[in-house]
C-alpha cells in the first residue's frame, strides 16, 4: 500500500532530509586517502546526533554501524571499520536519518583523491541517471518512467543497472511501497501521485549486473568484481513537480 503524504508531512520530511544532506557534506569535507571507513562512520554519527537525528541504519536488522560504506566493487551495504581508503578508490556512502518521526535516505559515491577516468565516468553517469530518474518523478507518470530513464542512460553509457536491489517509498518507515526498480518500461508500474515520497537510487556496475553477498551477510559486491557506484535522493512528488528532500541548503562539493 502506497502511503501519500500531505503537503505538511512533506515539509516535515525536509527535517531528516537536511540532516542527511549535511552529513553528506561533512563526508566530502573529511574524505581523503588514509582515512578509515570507521572514522567516516563515527563522524557522520556524531554529526547526525548533534543535529537531533538518529542514524536510521544503526541496528536495522542488526546492521552494526551508522553508515553503509561500500568501496570499489562493493555495491551497497558495506560495513565501515578499519579499512584504510587509498588514492584512486571510489567510496559509496549511504546515510539514513530518522528525525521528527520521518526518515530521509540518500547516497553518493566519491573518488578518494584522484580516481581513474573510467571511475569518474561511472560516477558521472550514475549521478546523471539519478537526476534523470528524479526528473521523471511527476504526478501522472508511472514508476516505470523513472526506471526506464535510469536504465536507458546507464546502458547507453555501456554500464549495467543492478536488478536485485531497488529503490523504495519512504516516510514514517524507511522502506515503504512502491518498489522503484532501476530498470523497466515507460508507462508500467504504479501511477505517481502528489504526496508520494520515493527513495530513487540507481546502483550501477561498470561490468555485468549480477551481484552476490560477502560472508559478512551484509556487503553486496559485483559478481565480476567490476567497480560499482550508487547515488540516491529522497524525492517528493508534488503538484509543482519533483522536490528533492535530501539535497539541503549546504553548498555542493
Ligand atoms: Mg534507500
Amino acid at each position: 500500500m502506497i502511503l501519500l503524504k500531505s503537503p505538511r508531512e512533506v515539509q516535515q520530511m525536509l527535517h531528516p532530509g537536511e540532516i542527511v544532506a549535511g552529513a553528506h557534506h561533512r563526508v566530502r569535507e573529511i574524505l581523503r586517502p588514509g582515512i578509515t571507513t570507521g572514522e567516516i562512520d563515527r563522524e557522520v554519527e556524531r554529526y547526525i546526533r548533534e543535529k537531533g537525528g538518529r542514524p536510521a541504519f544503526k541496528g536495522y536488522r542488526g546492521f552494526p554501524a551508522a553508515v553503509c560504506i561500500s568501496v570499489d566493487f562493493e555495491v551497497v551495504h558495506g560495513i565501515p571499520g578499519r579499512r584504510v581508503l587509498g588514492d584512486g578508490e571510489i567510496v559509496g556512502v549511504d546515510i539514513g536519518v530518522k528525525a521528527g518521526g520521518f526518515y530521509g535516505d540518500a547516497a553518493q559515491t566519491l573518488p578518494v583523491g584522484k580516481a581513474s577516468a573510467e571511475a569518474e565516468g561511472l560516477l558521472r553517469v550514475t549521478r546523471e541517471a539519478l537526476y534523470l530518474g528524479i526528473e521523471s518523478a511527476r504526478a501522472g507518470n508511472r514508476v516505470g518512467d523513472i526506471s526506464h530513464a535510469i536504465q536507458t542512460h546507464v546502458e547507453d553509457a555501456g554500464f549495467s543497472v543492478v536488478r536485485d536491489l531497488v529503490g523504495h517509498g519512504i516516510g514514517r518507515s524507511m522502506h515503504e511501497d512502491p518498489r522503484v526498480p532501476n530498470f523497466g518500461m515507460p508507462g508500467e508500474g504504479p501511477e505517481l501521485k502528489a504526496g508520494m515520497v520515493l527513495a530513487i537510487e540507481p546502483m550501477v556496475n561498470a561490468g555485468a549486473h549480477e551481484i552476490e553477498m560477502l560472508d559478512d551477510g551484509w556487503t553486496v559486491v559485483t559478481r565480476d568484481r567490476s567497480p560499482s557506484a550508487h547515488f540516491e535522493h529522497s524525492v517528493a512528488v508534488t503538484e509543482d513537480g519533483p522536490v528533492i528532500l535530501t539535497e539541503g541548503a549546504v553548498p555542493a562539493a
